[in-house]
């Protein structure tokens, strides 16, 4: 494991002396005190991930391809040292209050909902023991109530990266990344959240949407933890 001291999504020593403190202010009794748990959602502002507007609706007036987003935070707050503890070093326990942090971020929606993550790359699960996602998708689900749940509707092709493949390669490649799991048919009806912990560039996330809506889907949300970039306008 590597250490990287001035950037805070890496864990301190003080982390790992006391792997149940508040990754936030240092508390003991849990990795997320209740006061840090609030201050994210209190200081959480929408912004679009696309094009990085205030966007207070979700839906942004400039971005016609996206649907209403929703996020939390950038990858610098505390909220991306919480995805990182989770995802690198296992930390199940904040699984749970990623989830309410989650529900706070996103609007009361009329069931049946379902929550669909990204999939993780295998090998990673394999590695890390748990699928972070996933989990927060669940308990998310479990928050919200019976009609909600969640499935892993996508799934991973194995299709490779072309190197100096043009744009217009490369947007077939990420739009052929995922497929729907052969066991899924998708219901015009439902509302399908498209969930992930970090936006980056959004191709994946924009690969998921098309897929989604050309197997059926007509009610999309995008939700997400944390943005990569800060320079929002
Ligand atoms: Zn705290
Ligand atoms: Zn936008």
């Amino acid at each position: 494991m590597g250490f990287i001291v001035n950037n805070t999504t890496f864990p301190t020593i003080m982390d790992l002396i006391f792997p149940h403190s508040c990754r936030g202010c240092g508390a003991l009794g849990s990795p997320l005190c209740n006061r840090c748990k609030n201050n994210i959602i209190l200081e959480s502002v929408n912004f679009c991930p696309n094009c990085k507007a205030l966007n207070p609706t979700g839906k942004c007036p400039k971005c016609k391809m996206m649907p209403p987003t929703f996020m939390i935070g950038n990858r610098t707050d505390l909220i991306g040292k919480l995805i990182y503890d989770l995802k690198f070093n296992s930390v199940r326990a904040l699984a749970r209050p990623i989830a309410e942090i989650l529900d706070n971020s996103l609007p009361n929606i009329d069931g049946p909902v379902v929550v669909v993550p990204l999939p993780t790359i295998r090998c990673h699960i394999r590695q890390r023991g748990l699928d972070h996602t996933y989990l927060i998708a669940k308990n998310f689900v479990k928050i919200r109530g019976a009609k909600y749940s969640a499935a892993k509707i996508l799934q991973r092709t194995n299709s490779t990266v072309q190197v100096g493949a043009d744009r217009k390669a490369r947007l077939a490649q990420a739009s052929s990344a995922y497929n729907i799991g052969p066991k899924y048919t998708l219901d015009a009806e439902n509302t399908y959240i498209i969930f992930d912990d970090i936006w980056t560039t959004g191709a994946s996330i924009k690969a998921a949407v098309r897929l989604l809506k050309s197997a059926g889907a007509r009610k999309i949300i995008v939700a997400l933890l944390a943005v990569s970039r800060i320079d929002q306008k």
